[in-house]
C-alpha cells in the first residue's frame, strides 16, 4: 500500500514535457512557451503621443492661461498611422492623435482639452511641461529583454506581448493528446433507455471534460464491454494519437476486471492500492512502441473524479511542460464536522465560499458512486492518514476546484 504523495510520485517518474512545436500565434493560447521570447526592438517602439491635441514647444506656451491663451499656427495634422512632413518651430504647433509620432522639433503634446480645437490657429490656455503626453520608446520594454519567459503558460495578456514584438508563429509543448476509455459492460451511451441492471456511461463525459479543463486535448473511446479481445483492441487502435491513456473502470478484485487482467500480462502495468478514499485501486504503467503512459482508474465516478485530479492532472502538467503541476492547497473552516476512515487520506466533496476567510462545508451523501454530490462540490476537502474526524469549526486543507 502507498500513501498519495508516494504514488502521485511514482506515476509523475520519467514523465517528460512533451517535445516543442511551432504554432500559429492564434493558436497559442493555453500552451507553455519552450523558448524564451526577446524582443527584437523596443516598446513603445517611436516617441509617440499619449493624447490626442497638438505638439508643441513647451516654452512657446509657458505663459498660457484661460484668461490669455496663446496663440499658434496649426502647420500639420498626424493621425496614428502617419508622421508629420514639417518640423514644429516656436510659434507653430502640429495637430496630433494618440499614438501618431511626434514631429521633430516638438518638445511637449498639450492635450486637445486645453485648447480651443482649431486646425489653423489654435488657441492654448494652459502651459504643459516638457514631455507632457509623450510615450518614449523603450520606456515599456526595452529591446533585447525577454518578454515571455520559457515555462509560462501563455494567456490572452502574453499572446499581446508575443504579437507586439512580432512573434507570427511560437515555439510551444504542444497540447497533449489524451485517450479516454470507458470499460464496462453494464455502460450505455447517454441518452439509450436504461433497461434493468445497465447505467449510463458517465465517467468518459467526466473525464474528457476534466481533460479538457486541464488543457490537453481528449479522445473518446467506449463504452467498451468487459471483455480482454475488446479491451485490447480499443488500446490498440488509439496508440498511434496517444500521448497519454487513460482507462476507467476493471481495476479492482472482481471477476470481470478486464483492464487488470489484460495490462497485467503486458508487464509494464502495475496496479497497487492507494492509502486513498475514495479511489483505493490505481494502476499505471506504459504500453505500445512508443511506451505511451497509461493511468488506470477506478471506476466509481467519484474515485476516477479523485484520482483524476490527484493523479492524471499532474500528468497532464507535466507533459505540457508545467513546472507547477499540482494545485496549491488552501484552508478553510469547516463548518459541519464528519467522520473520516482511519489510515486513509480522504478527499471529501465540499463546498466552498470566499477566499482569505473561505468556509467549506461536505457535501452529498458517503460513498463513491454519489455523484449528485459531486455535481455540488466546488472543492475537495483533504483530511490526512491520520485523522478520524472533522470537527466543526476546524481549519481543513482544501483542493479548490472552482477555476478550472
Ligand atoms: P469497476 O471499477 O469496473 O468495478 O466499477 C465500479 C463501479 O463503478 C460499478 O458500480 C460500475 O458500474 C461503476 N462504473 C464503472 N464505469 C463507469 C462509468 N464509465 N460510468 C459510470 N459508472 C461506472
Ligand atoms: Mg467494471
Amino acid at each position: 500500500m502507498l500513501t498519495v504523495d508516494q504514488y502521485r510520485a511514482q506515476v509523475l517518474k520519467g514523465i517528460e514535457p512533451l517535445a516543442p512545436i511551432e504554432v500559429p500565434l492564434i493558436d497559442s493560447v493555453g500552451c507553455v512557451l519552450a523558448e524564451d521570447v526577446r524582443a527584437p526592438w523596443p516598446l513603445p517602439s517611436f516617441d509617440n503621443s499619449s493624447m490626442d491635441g497638438y505638439a508643441i514647444q513647451a516654452r512657446d506656451v509657458a505663459g498660457a492661461s484661460p484668461a490669455s491663451p496663446v496663440r499658434l499656427r496649426v502647420i500639420d495634422d498626424v493621425p496614428a498611422g502617419y508622421r508629420a512632413s514639417e518640423a514644429v518651430q516656436p510659434g507653430t504647433a502640429v495637430r496630433i492623435m494618440t499614438g501618431a509620432p511626434i514631429p521633430d522639433g516638438a518638445d511637449a503634446i498639450v492635450p486637445v482639452e486645453l485648447t480651443d480645437g482649431s486646425t489653423d490657429i489654435v488657441s492654448v490656455s494652459d502651459s504643459v511641461p516638457v514631455g507632457a503626453c509623450i510615450r518614449r520608446a523603450g520606456a515599456d520594454v526595452m529591446a533585447g529583454t525577454v518578454v515571455v519567459r520559457q515555462g509560462t503558460e501563455l494567456t490572452s495578456r502574453q499572446v499581446a506581448v508575443l504579437a507586439a514584438v512580432g512573434q507570427a508563429e511560437v515555439r510551444v509543448h504542444p497540447r497533449p493528446r489524451v485517450i479516454v476509455i470507458s470499460t464496462g459492460s453494464e455502460l450505455v451511451e447517454p441518452g439509450t433507455p436504461l433497461t434493468k441492471g445497465l447505467i449510463t456511461d458517465s465517467n468518459s463525459y467526466m473525464l474528457v471534460s476534466a481533460v479538457q479543463e486541464a488543457g490537453a486535448i481528449a479522445y473518446r473511446v467506449g463504452p467498451i464491454v468487459d471483455d480482454d479481445a475488446a479491451f485490447m483492441e480499443a488500446i490498440e487502435g488509439q496508440l498511434h494519437r496517444a500521448d497519454l491513456i487513460v482507462t476507467s473502470g476493471g481495476v479492482s478484485m472482481g471477476a470481470y476486471d478486464t483492464v487488470k487482467a489484460v495490462l497485467s500480462t503486458l508487464g509494464t502495468v502495475e496496479f497497487t492500492k492507494v492509502l486513498m478514499h475514495p479511489g483505493m485501486p490505481q494502476g499505471h504503467g506504459h504500453v505500445g512502441e512508443r511506451g505511451t503512459p497509461i493511468i488506470t482508474l477506478p471506476g466509481n465516478p467519484v474515485s476516477s473524479y479523485v484520482s483524476f485530479e490527484v493523479y492524471v492532472r499532474p500528468v497532464i502538467r507535466a507533459l505540457r511542460g508545467l513546472a507547477e503541476v499540482e494545485r496549491p492547497i488552501m484552508h478553510a473552516a469547516c463548518l459541519t464536522g464528519f467522520d473520516s476512515p482511519a489510515n486513509k487520506t480522504q478527499f471529501m466533496r465540499g463546498r466552498l465560499t470566499g477566499y482569505e476567510y473561505a468556509t467549506v462545508e461536505p457535501v452529498g451523501i458517503a460513498g463513491s458512486h454519489a455523484i449528485g454530490g459531486l455535481a455540488q462540490a466546488n472543492c475537495l476537502i483533504v483530511v490526512p492518514t491520520d485523522q478520524g474526524r472533522v470537527q466543526a469549526g476546524e481549519r481543513v486543507q482544501v483542493i479548490d476546484l472552482r477555476h478550472g
